[in-house]
């Protein structure tokens, strides 16, 4: 059937590719890739060939027309290399000229490393708030903190191991000493997550960098603490002054 099909493919362990992101991807008469050489050796696990043709953010407005233009006659798979496409990946706008245009638009769900990072950590999953790659820069970055500073719900970061001490320095100046976890190497085999408080964590990783890729995931803020109780006392004395 032509149109757009959405493709997850594995973060890690190729066997997490879905019989139908197989299916798919073995039908398909087109694959916008974002790096040829990780699709072929996918395509090669499931025993197949496909064209493909290399859809990132350096090229994809110059490309995007003439693909939307194929999807009226032809099935286009879009897959990054690793993950859900369209997260921290190329692909929102294919998908919004897709529907623009009135193309067919289908998903084929799986892997997500924010969301397998999420249920690795031992932290709150009732909500939770994507922030994708925090800016390099150190002012832009404590901006981006301060900004999700006061949101109730777990955040979630990718990061990478040469900068994890860093952020996690970063983020437990901007919200607090949270409780935090991180995920690394999430189906491959030296997979792991490390849960701690941010300040244990960064010294943890200050040390040494880790290899691999890495999610972040920082626990919501904590209730209000109880007032010091000096607080207390001043109040309560203030409050005896004026009785009568
Ligand atoms: N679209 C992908 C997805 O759905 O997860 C994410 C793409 S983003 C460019 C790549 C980042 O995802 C990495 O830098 C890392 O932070 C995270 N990531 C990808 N695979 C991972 C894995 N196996 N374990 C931990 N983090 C991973």
């Amino acid at each position: 059937e032509p149109g757009l099909y959405i493709v997850a493919t594995p973060i890690g362990n190729l066997g997490d590719l879905s019989p139908r992101a197989a299916h798919v991807l073995a039908h398909a008469d087109l694959i916008a890739v974002e790096d040829s050489r990780v699709t072929a050796k996918l395509l090669q696990h499931i025993g197949t060939k496909k064209p493909m043709t290399p859809y990132h953010d350096h090229n994809a407005d110059a490309v995007r027309p003439g693909l939307v233009a194929r999807m009226g006659h032809e099935a286009i798979a879009l897959v990054s290399d690793a993950g859900t496409p369209l997260i921290s990946d190329p692909g929102f706008k294919l998908v919004r000229d897709a529907r623009a245009a009135g193309h067919a638009v289908t998903t084929l769900p799986g892997p997500c490393a924010a969301v397998a990072a999420l249920t690795l950590a031992g932290l709150p999953t009732d909500r939770f708030f994507f922030l994708g790659f925090l800016p390099a820069k150190a002012k832009a970055r404590a901006d981006a903190i301060a900004e999700v500073a006061a949101i109730r719900a777990t955040l979630l970061f990718y990061e990478s191991g040469p900068r994890l001490a860093a952020t996690l320095a970063a983020l437990a100046e901007g919200l607090g000493d949270r409780e935090a976890g991180v995920a690394r190497e999430i189906s491959k085999t030296f997979e792991e997550c490390v849960t701690g408080t941010l300040t244990g964590l960064a010294e943890r990783y200050a040390e040494k960098a880790p290899r691999g890729e890495i999610v972040i995931v920082v626990g919501p803020p904590g209730e209000a603490p109880p007032a010091a109780e000096d607080e207390v006392e001043a109040a309560l004395a203030e409050a005896l002054t004026r009785l009568p």
